[in-house]
């Protein structure tokens, strides 16, 4: 018996099983046995007239183990347990609460009757980690909700509400008050009623729910917004079976299905983002200490950050003082504050109350003196390194002991403006990505005299923002911009070789980049990335082509969406990119200047000169330092920088297509063009000479703190 994850009590013929397995109930393999023997318990118990199952802590069963993906299959396993939970002689009654996702919810589905509290949330995320659900949920979720709804809630991804899963039939009742007491109610009054189980996999599905045109539809939607993967298509094929199988037989192919999705490339690099994501947190000599406690933050600059960061410290219900020179540029800003608020309540985002609950904790200011009070202080002022180190020495005269002193900055070095005060050892650079009460990315980054107390409470306050943090070290770009700027630099320059803004970015989008770099130059502001670069000149390579399309355009007054004339045309209030034949001879002319040569390019060749400089840059990072660990940099440019998931991020990619064939590619181009950006990284090269994978290197090497 498995006394601590599972436990039983029997009160008036009521028996309630109890899972706990915190933090988030996941369905180990002690919960299976739990269960299991207490099943076998309850078989011998004549007295119990029927069963309430529920778990303990903050929410049901949040999914299956994941981390036993990569062991042996554990679908057998999973299907005899929920099987024997169905075949319960007397009625099975489910309390729901918190997420109820995955493996937890199919469990739930093989329970009789289903009472949910008001504000549990279910969902099949599957999908979203390249797999399907493979505990019966293709085969009993139809049952219950249909073909049609059980496919749009794995589409989905993301859970539902509890009245939503009501009114789609595969919760039966609210819970009011106490949800244990509202259970055993439940089982009560079915008792008293006389009602047995009433077993899912003895329903049928509804033939209305599944014809041809419906999956046919659902099939093509699949193909669309799913483009490059198996898994949704996997999805439909187990789902269908469930109205041409018997049930056993659906669970088999079930069983099957879900056994080939989690061979996939897509899955594996899923899953792979997944624990990327939860590891970024780990920093070797960081020991887990109580969290500081964060009231008050101070943003230095109201403009289009420092409006942003405030909206996300406000959302976490923190008090912000935003500060900037005049009393209009801090209007301003509070006036982008509330523009954010109003769609927010426009798109039923937030409620009113919550809006005038977030508006009502941020303040604006043009006197430094409110730094005083200030826990955490975000500066976001304009990239100039003088203006950035007057502001720091003042807030050091001003800011609070212990306060984190940090910088928004995207560009300048932290260590030089952290030398403007006494207290180096406070100050980081809390890199936030635009908009920024949208982007999950925070690189956090460290300078050389930062401390590990002032690295792990910038970890926990990112926490509170809900971001998602990566640690790194200063130098030029950081992660994310650093491998950016190869990337670009080639589709700049394959844009003057002749290849138009279109192909450029149709090749990068069909990969699975969320937006071709080119459109993203046009959103960003071309003149943004040209006053970069013109104040970064002395750190580019002498190459006369370098970054010469953005000079050319920004020359000719195109300055992207802001203006509506970029690397594209857009019309007032559009964002749809047309094509532009005045953008294409401008790019001409500008080429016969710098003497392009002009040649074709294949959709693989945009490809690799976009993506070997940036993979090979990621290896060149890990090997300095600058990042932790391979998967940091996937997180960085899955969660910032639209590279798709089910590509796994950069580093995952690189080991996909091989680091031979990176090293090969890499050669290939340098043959080409030269080496001044096409060097194999020191570390590449030794993988490749010693035929190790970057996985295998990551798992033995951690950047240790200098
Ligand atoms: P912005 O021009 O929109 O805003 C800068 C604000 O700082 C202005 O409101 C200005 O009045 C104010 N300011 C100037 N001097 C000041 C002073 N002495 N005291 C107080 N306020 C002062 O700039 P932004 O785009 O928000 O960028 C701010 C910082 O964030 C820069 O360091 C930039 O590199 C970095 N960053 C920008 C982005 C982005 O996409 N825009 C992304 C990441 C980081």
């Amino acid at each position: 018996m498995s006394p601590d994850v599972v436990s039983l009590a029997i009160e008036d013929g009521i028996a309630v099983v109890t899972i706990s397995n915190p933090p988030v109930n996941v369905i180990s393999a002690a919960v299976r046995a739990g269960l299991n023997e207490t099943l076998t318990g309850l078989a011998a118990r004549a007295d119990v007239r029927a069963v309430v199952l529920a778990a303990e802590g903050s929410t049901f069963c949040s999914g299956a183990d994941i981390g036993e993906f990569s062991g042996p299959p554990r679908e057998a396993e999973y299907r005899d347990l929920f099987r024997r939970l169905e075949q319960l002689a007397v009625p099975l009654v489910v309390a729901l609460h918190g997420t109820v996702l995955g493996g937890g919810l199919e469990l739930s589905l093989a329970c009789h009757y289903r009472i949910a509290a008001a504000d549990a949330r279910l969902g099949l995320p599957e999908l979203t980690l390249g797999i399907i659900p493979g505990a019966g949920g293709t085969q009993r979720m139809p049952r219950l909700i249909g073909l049609e709804q059980t496919l749009e809630l794995l589409f989905a991804g993301r859970p539902v509400d509890a009245r939503r899963a009501l009114e789609l039939g595969f919760v039966d009742r609210i819970a009011e008050g106490s949800l244990r007491e509202a259970a055993v109610a439940y089982a009560r009054s079915l008792v008293q009623a006389g009602s047995g189980p009433r077993r899912t996999c003895d329903r049928t599905v509804d033939p209305q729910s599944a014809t041809p045109q419906i999956i046919e539809r659902l099939t093509a939607q699949a193909r669309r917004q799913f483009a490059h993967r198996v898994a949704p298509l996997s999805a439909i094929e187990a789902v269908s079976a469930s109205l041409r199988l018997p049930f056993e037989a659906g669970l088999l192919l079930e069983e099957q299905i879900a056994n080939r999705s989690k061979e996939t490339i897509e899955a594996k690099a899923q899953i792979h983002v997944f624990f990327a994501e939860r590891e970024t947190r780990k920093i070797p000599g960081l020991t887990a200490s109580a969290p500081r406690t964060i009231r008050h933050a101070a943003i230095i600059g109201a403009g289009t950050m420092g409006s942003g960061i405030a909206i996300s410290f406000a959302n976490a219900g923190i008090g912000v003082t935003l500060l900037d020179v005049s009393a209009e540029a801090v209007g301003r800003g509070r006036q982008t504050i509330a523009d954010v608020y109003a769609s927010m309540v426009k798109r039923a985002r937030i409620s009113e109350q919550d809006r005038d609950r977030r508006v009502a904790l941020i303040s604006g200011s043009t006197d430094y003196e409110a730094l005083r009070d200030a826990d955490v202080v975000v500066e976001a002022v304009f990239e100039k390194m003088e203006l950035k180190k007057r502001i720091f020495a003042r807030v050091d005269q001003l800011a609070k002991a212990g306060a984190i002193l940090a910088t928004n900055t995207s560009t300048l070095d932290i260590n030089e403006i952290a030398a403007a005060t006494a207290r180096p050892q406070d100050v980081i650079g809390l890199h936030f990505f635009s908009p920024a009460h949208v982007m999950p990315l925070l690189e956090v980054v460290r300078a050389d005299a930062t401390s590990l107390a002032t690295i792990g409470a910038a970890m926990d306050l990112a926490k509170l923002l809900r971001k998602t943090p990566v640690l790194a070290r200063v130098c030029y770009g950081f992660i994310g911009n650093r491998m950016m700027e190869g990337y670009a630099r080639e589709a700049q320059r394959m844009v003057l070789e002749g290849a138009t803004p279109r192909q450029i970015d149709s090749a990068l989008e069909n990969f699975g980049m969320a937006m071709g770099i080119l459109a993203v130059f046009d959103m960003a502001g071309i003149d943004v990335g040209v006053n970069v670069h013109k104040s970064n000149a002395e750190k580019y390579p002498p190459d006369p082509t370098y970054y010469q399309a953005d000079i050319a355009l920004h020359a000719a007054g195109r300055l992207g969406q802001k203006n509506g004339r970029g690397y594209y045309k857009y019309l007032p209030g559009d964002r749809t990119r047309h094509d532009d034949p005045d953008a294409i001879a401008i790019l001409r002319a500008q080429a016969t200047r710098l003497g392009v040569p002009q040649s074709e390019h294949t959709e693989a060749e945009i490809l690799e000169r976009c993506l070997y400089p940036l993979l090979n840059e990621g290896l060149r990072i890990l090997e300095e330092g600058v990042a932790l660990r391979a998967g940091d940099i996937d997180v960085v440019w899955t969660s910032g920088y639209g590279f798709p998931r089910y590509r796994g991020g950069p580093m995952f990619y690189a080991d996909t297509i091989g680091l031979s064939a990176l090293h090969a590619g890499m050669l290939k181009y340098r043959e080409r063009f030269g080496p001044m950006h096409w060097e194999p990284a020191p570390l590449l090269a030794r993988l490749v000479r010693e035929g190790r994978t970057l996985a295998e290197w990551s798992r033995e090497h951690l950047a240790q703190p200098r």
